[in-house]
């Protein structure tokens, strides 16, 4: 399958930001755009509120919009239901209408402790009620310093999703963020992103074969914005972007949308 062929995705983590009035304004902006503008089949976006606005937000998405515009959490749990206070489960993130959810971020990674095996138990129950995971993966500075940035996704990969069948891993969508580039303002260049995409493809060939390696959207993450968007965009293997802070407001969101519409 050719980069042109992919789903191409610009999907944003609007992280523990915005009010109920705010979100609402900002997923109104996207769906605007989205009305006015058509993108093709293999085009969309994604926002990822926090959990308190994820039903506001996906209720106020119209269904012309259903394929155009969808909505994700930005964690879950690994459980259907119980004594797990504070928690949510994937079952009540889809019984929502919710189609995706984040998993790995670094955030979590980093201020919560999740494990490689913690998020392979995430996975597993997300995709048992059909839910995708955007899966996240990335070198800390001292790894890229060190050189050794390649081997560290190619651990993150095997120990919390290389358990997963063939047809199940066909499922997932894959987001490399380099965590010295999320929230800092310093973007990976171009090149280092392609280089890690096509290594991240070459795991996967190796694990699932050529075909799966080929279709697997993989989208590239770390103070990406519409200044520096086309240049990662057109590279061969980044099929779009999880975006932090551009996400928050409408008209770079979109921007980006465009972006990955003409170049991606
Ligand atoms: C993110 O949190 O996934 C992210 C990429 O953030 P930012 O775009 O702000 O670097």
């Amino acid at each position: 399958m050719s980069k042109k062929s992919r789903l191409k995705i610009v999907a944003g983590n609007w992280k523990m930001n915005l009010h109920s009035n705010e979100a609402l304004e900002l997923v109104t902006g996207i769906s605007n755009y989205l009305e006015n503008n058509d993108l093709p089949d293999n085009c969309q976006a994604i926002v990822c509120p926090p959990s308190p606005y994820l039903f506001l937000v996906a209720n106020s998405i119209s269904e012309e919009l259903d394929n155009k515009l969808s909505v994700g959490a930005q964690n879950c749990y690994t459980k259907a239901s119980g004594a797990y206070t504070g928690e949510i489960s994937p079952e009540m993130i889809q019984d929502i209408g919710c189609l995706y959810v984040l998993i790995g971020h670094s955030e979590r990674r980093k201020y919560f402790g999740e494990s490689h095996e913690f998020l392979a138990q995430k996975v597993n129950k997300a995709l048992e009620v059909d839910l995708i995971p955007i899966f996240c993966c990335g070198e800390p500075l001292e790894i890229r310093e060190a050189g050794t940035h390649v081997d560290y996704v190619s651990t993150q990969l095997k120990e919390s999703l290389f358990h997963l069948d063939v047809d199940n891993f066909n499922r997932i969508i894959l987001a490399y963020e380099p965590v010295w580039a999320i929230g800092t303002g310093k973007t990976a260049s171009p090149e280092q992103a392609q280089e890690m995409h096509a290594a991240i493809r070459e795991m996967l060939a190796t694990q699932y074969g050529k075909e799966t390696a080929d279709s697997v959207t993989i989208l590239y993450g770390g103070s990406c914005k519409p200044a520096n968007a086309e240049e990662l965009f057109s590279q061969p293997d980044v099929d779009g972007g999880l975006i932090g802070g551009a996400s928050l407001k409408a008209d770079s969101f979109t921007k980006l949308i465009e972006i990955l519409n003409e170049v991606g």
